[in-house]
C-alpha cells in the first residue's frame, strides 16, 4: 500500500467517517466537504489515478461508480440529483495520489467548475 492518506484510511491507522465498505472499495466522507454530503469513493488497491487503470480494472471502475451510486441513494440524493467527479492530475486538481471518486451532492452545483 502506497503511503497516501487513503492507503492509512483505508487500513484503519487513520480513523474516518465510513459510509460503505465491500471487498474492493471503501467510501467514506471527504474531511473538507464542498457540498452538504461529500463522499470519496476508493478502491481498497492503490490506483493512482484513471491513468493509472488498465484493462484488468475495467471491473473494478464499474464497482466505484455502482457504489457511488449505491451511496447516493442510501444518503437520499437520488430525486434531487448529484455529481461524481474524478480529478487526475495536476491539472485535474487531484491533490491524493490514490485514485478516487467525489460524490457532491444536497445542493444545487454549478456547471463549469472552477
Ligand atoms: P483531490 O483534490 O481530488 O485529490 O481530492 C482529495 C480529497 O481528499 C480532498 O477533497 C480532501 O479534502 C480529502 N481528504 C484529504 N485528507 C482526508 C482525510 N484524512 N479524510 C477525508 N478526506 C480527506
Amino acid at each position: 500500500m502506497p503511503d497516501t492518506i487513503f492507503g492509512k484510511i483505508i487500513a484503519r491507522e487513520i480513523p474516518t467517517d465510513i459510509i460503505y465498505e465491500d471487498d474492493n472499495v471503501l467510501a467514506f466522507r471527504d474531511v473538507a466537504p464542498q457540498a452538504p454530503t461529500h463522499v470519496l469513493v476508493v478502491p481498497k488497491r492503490p490506483l493512482i489515478n484513471l491513468l493509472d487503470a488498465g484493462e484488468g480494472d475495467t471491473l473494478l471502475l464499474g464497482q466505484l461508480m455502482q457504489a457511488a451510486v449505491h451511496v447516493a441513494r442510501t444518503l437520499g440524493l437520488a430525486d434531487g440529483g448529484f455529481r461524481v467527479v474524478v480529478n487526475v492530475g495536476p491539472d485535474g486538481g487531484q491533490t491524493v495520489d490514490h485514485l478516487h471518486l467525489h460524490l457532491l451532492g444536497g445542493r444545487h452545483l454549478t456547471w463549469p467548475p472552477g
